[in-house]
């Protein structure tokens, strides 16, 4: 076996990317932090596993990276066994995780000709890759650069080019954008659906800032304490909202918010005016009333972060018994529209 490139494994050309079976975690501690899990992702799929802090989804990303092991239960990537064939198996999957964990000291573009060089790639090539991957992630000018004094969201892209440097056919992200402002963030989904799109690479992130769920990701799986409660798409799961909310720029400022027969409204600020109502509702019958009150709409659009909203119904308020790392718990509060935990 000498490949370069782990797209030239294809073993099993039907088998989903990943296949996790019956998988359960009980920690040392005697804490269950996954309970009976299994789905399948697609080949080619952009999918999120979601779920609030301390439902386990670092511990099923550690799994799938071999740094931990299953109490029971078995993971296949791109049809591979991880435990029958762990180093084939993991030569499929490049891993971003939740905690920077490269050399402080290397250079960025060193970090990632070493990271090429655990998978035998040949110095040449891992040059051209990486030189291709910090181009794309805009860090080609920081290629001489120890880590240590790269910023928060640089570290983060470094994170991904390392992971990317075996040209591995799944991608998976624990939580990329945690802390990371908005601008470096749209950077990176640009990129990671850039190769999803165009190289077909699968990629599986978890994350909690729904809104980000919502626009990238096709299907999901959510867990909470360990269980998985829902696997399906996210188109699915929006249809089962049965209202829908609706931002509406306004020609002219409003002091307080219209009272419609057919919607529910709330000024956002004096122009921007919520609206939300049962799917059945057509939107004439509002503009109708709206237009009654003189109130003439400038644009509409859909809101975005419906996610959010089932979230709240699906996922049930953990209070005090809530057993999250308080690094976690700090963690999430930066979050805008996060998982409720
Ligand atoms: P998530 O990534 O969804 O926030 P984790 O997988 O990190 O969740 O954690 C799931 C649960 O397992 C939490 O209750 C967490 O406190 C616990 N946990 C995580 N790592 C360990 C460990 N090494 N030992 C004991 N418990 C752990
Ligand atoms: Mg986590």
């Amino acid at each position: 076996m000498n490949q370069t490139s782990a797209n030239s494994t294809n073993e099993h050309p039907d088998a989903p990317a990943l296949t996790i079976t019956h998988l359960s975690k009980v920690y040392p501690t005697g804490l269950k932090a996954l309970d009976d899990v299994s789905f399948t992702v697609a080949r080619g799929g952009f999918f999120a596993l979601l779920g609030p802090n301390g439902a386990g989804k670092s511990t099923l990303i550690n799994i799938v990276s071999s740094l931990l092991k299953p109490t029971e239960g078995s993971v296949k990537i791109m049809g591979i066994d991880l435990e029958a064939e762990p180093s084939k198996a993991k030569r499929q999957i490049g891993i971003v995780p939740q905690e920077f964990n490269f050399n402080q000291f290397e250079k960025v573009f060193d970090i990632l000709v070493t990271q090429a060089g655990y998978y035998g790639i040949p110095a040449k090539r891992a040059e051209v890759l990486a030189e291709r991957f910090l181009k794309q992630l805009g860090l080609w000018e920081k290629r001489d650069t120890v880590s240590r004094s790269l910023s928060g969201g640089m570290k983060r892209r470094l994170m991904i080019a390392r992971a990317m440097m075996h040209e591995p056919p799944l991608l998976i992200l624990d939580e990329p954008t945690a802390g990371v402002d908005i601008e470096i963030r749209r950077s990176m989904w640009e990129f990671v659906e850039k190769i999803n799109k165009e190289e077909g690479t699968t990629i599986i992130l978890t994350t909690h800032y729904l809104e980000e769920a919502e626009t990238l990701c096709r299907d999901i799986a959510i867990l909470e304490k360990g269980k998985l409660i829902q696997n399906t798409t996210m188109k699915e799961l929006l249809n089962t909202l049965s209202v829908e909310s609706f931002i509406m720029d306004l020609t002219q400022p409003l002091t307080q918010a219209p009272k419609l027969g057919v919607a529910e409204t709330k000024l956002t600020d004096s122009r921007t005016l919520e609206v939300t109502c049962d799917k059945s509702t057509s939107i004439n019958s509002i503009f109708t009333e709206l237009t009654d009150q003189g109130i003439e709409v400038l644009s509409l659009r859909n809101k975005s972060n419906r996610l959010e909203e089932l979230f709240m119904r699906l996922v049930e308020p953990h209070g005090e018994g809530s057993d999250e790392p308080e690094s976690q718990a700090k963690q999430s509060s930066n979050a805008t529209a996060e998982v409720r935990s």
